[in-house]
Parts: C-alpha cells; structure tokens; sequence
C-alpha cells in the first residue's frame, strides 16, 4: 500500500470522528442555505479530469458535511431511524476497506462465516426455531419479500401449485390476510409478488392498530396472514397467539413483520409483548433499527429453509454453490458483507 492511501484513509476516519464529535452542536436537519450550497457546487457536468483522494474528501467535508441530517446523534426523533454504535461503525469500516463479496461461501469465508454466526445467534436472540434459514438483506422491506415469497411458495405447493415454474396464471386463489394498520411496505411487497392491493383482505384495527382476531375471516383455501410486532405509530404488538392459532386450524402462513418489534425479545421487561410472534412462520426485521449497525442491514428469517430456497435459489447449480449461500436465500446476487458490522 503506498503511503498516501494510508494517510487517506487515517484522514477519512479523522474527519468521521470529527463530525460525531460535532453532532451535539449542529442542527438536527440542515440549513437551507447549506442543501443550496451542495446543490449548486454539484450544479456542473462530470469533471473530465481525476481528482486526487484528498479533493473527494474535502469536497464531501465543504459541502456533504454541512448538509448531512444529524440522525446519527442523540437529538434525532425523526421516522423509526437508528444510529450506529462506535463498535459497528468501526467494524464497518475496517469491513469496507476488506470489499467481501458475501453471495456465496466461496466468494468470501470470512464474509460467510460472520454471516452465518450473526444470523444464528439473532435466532437465539428472538427465541426463533434453530433450523429456520436466515438471510442478512438490504432492510425490513426486503426482508418481508423474501418471507412473503416463501410464503407464497409453501401455500401454493400445498394446493399443488409449482409457483417459481408456472407464475401465477391459472394459480389457485391465494388469500392475503393483513392488519388494516400493517406498514405501508406490506402493501408494497404484495404487489411485488403478484397479488393485487384490490385483493387484499384488511382486517380492522383496534384503537392501539392492533389487528382484530375477532374479525379474522374464515381460510377457505390458500392462505397468508401478516402480522406485525410494532406498530410504528403506537408501538402495539398484533395478538400473535390468536392468528398463529387461526392460521394452524386452517393451515394458512404467518408472516411477522417485526422491523424494529423483534427486537422486544432481548429485553427481560420488554420479552411478553413477543408472545406467540416465534410459532409463526417467517419473520422480517431490522438491525439498522435497534441493533444500531450502520445502514444498510435487514434480517430475514423462514422456519422452512426449503420454502425460501425454492422462491429463491438461483436456478442449477451456478457456479457450484452451496445450498446456504446467500445468493440462494435472497433476491441480490453481490452485496456488502453485512455479517461484520452485525
Ligand atoms: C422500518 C420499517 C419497515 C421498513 O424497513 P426498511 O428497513 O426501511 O426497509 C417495515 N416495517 C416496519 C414496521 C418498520 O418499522
């Protein structure tokens, strides 16, 4: 390594606890005279010359810096955002200045190794059965995909459906049971997988948005309920107990978006709001939110492994991988090793 590479990068971590240092004094959200000062100084073409480190760095610190949201500090109480302990962000870096591909086990041990752990303690963490497949994703919005997409699998194989081979034309009628509260990504994903908002079933809330079971409606055939643990305005957890106990009796899938909810498990006090949420049959959640590892990091996890596989396995064996592999388990093929910061 040249010694200028080196000293860039001390600089780049000399300018980052800096700004941390700064985020008690700066404003939560920026001046506007400071997103104007960025926009005009990136108002040009594309510079046809290279610029050296230290330029990209003084021109992040000029101009980024004094534009960024403190969201990071103590005083953000914006959306459901987290920031990142001084432990995970450092693990994040030295973790970027590696580059693991983590998509398979080949492409990085080391990369695959943490994933893995990280995913099977977190198992033990939400009380969650150990066989259940995990994936490290993007964030809780991808996390409910690649649930929802086990789901839609299992339920439409038990009909004798193969949906990854016949699409969903001509598909037996698939039921989607969801809290009228569920988080607005639900209604996102839904249309994602193929299954129109006009048919989704919205049961009514409770005043805490709290799905009704009184108002559960009867499984006739192929069927997925979602559930959530937190609810983003009131906090409420949906009474897990009573769906998972519906869904039993009528062999419908239970999906729990849990995004920052999940997380009630880890906490002695907090741990009976989780109630029935682990008989459930995927999960989503996120450990940008409560676990505060740097952007980006969702989790999901399928008590069946082959109901996720199936919806997502890269199809043959593409250059020979192993059936844990990442890129087997979730929509993205390259992708940050987030097993490190996690
Ligand atoms: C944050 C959140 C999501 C979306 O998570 P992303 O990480 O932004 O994709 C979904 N559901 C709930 C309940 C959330 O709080």
């Amino acid at each position: 390594m040249t010694d200028s590479t080196r000293r860039l990068l001390a600089d780049a971590a000399r300018r980052g606890a800096d700004y941390l240092e700064s985020l008690d004094r700066r404003p939560v959200f920026p001046p506007e005279t400071a997103v104007d000062r960025l926009r005009s100084a990136l108002a040009g073409e594309m510079p046809d010359a290279p610029a050296q480190g230290v330029q990209v760095l003084d021109f992040l610190e000029e101009y980024g810096t004094p534009a960024t949201v403190a969201s990071a500090g103590g005083r953000y109480f914006g959306f459901v955002t987290g920031g990142s302990l001084p432990a995970t962000l450092a693990a994040h870096v030295l973790a970027s200045a590696w580059d693991q591909n983590s998509f398979s086990h080949t492409s990085s041990p080391a990369a695959w190794l943490f994933g893995d752990t990280s995913l099977r303690w977190l198992k033990g963490v939400f009380g969650l059965p150990a066989q259940s497949a995990g994936a490290l994703v993007l964030g809780a919005t991808a996390a409910n995909f690649a649930g929802l997409a086990a789901a839609r699998h299992a339920v439409l194989r038990r009909a004798g459906w193969n949906v990854e081979e016949q699409g969903l034309r001509g598909s037996p009628d698939v039921a989607l049971v969801v809290g009228e509260e569920a988080h607005g990504t639900i209604f996102k994903i839904l249309p994602l997988l193929g299954f129109g908002r006009a048919h989704i079933q919205r049961v009514p809330a409770d005043e805490q948005g709290r799905l009704r079971p009184d108002r559960l409606p009867p499984i006739t055939g192929p069927t997925i309920a979602c559930i959530q643990a937190g609810n983003v305005n009131s906090g409420a957890f949906d009474p897990a107990p009573d769906v998972v106990q519906w869904a039993r009796a009528g062999g419908a899938w239970v999906h729990v978006d849990g995004a920052f909810g999940l997380w009630a498990a880890a906490s002695d006090r907090r741990r009976p709001l989780m109630a029935g949420f682990a008989d459930a049959d995927s999960w989503a959640t996120d450990a940008h939110k409560w676990l505060n590892v740097p952007y980006d990091c969702g989790v999901a996890f399928v008590r069946d492994p082959d109901a996720l596989r199936a919806a997502m396995s890269i199809s043959g064996d593409y250059l020979m991988l192993g059936s844990k592999d990442p890129i087997d388990l979730t929509t993205d093929g390259s992708r940050r090793a987030r097993g490190f910061d996690v």
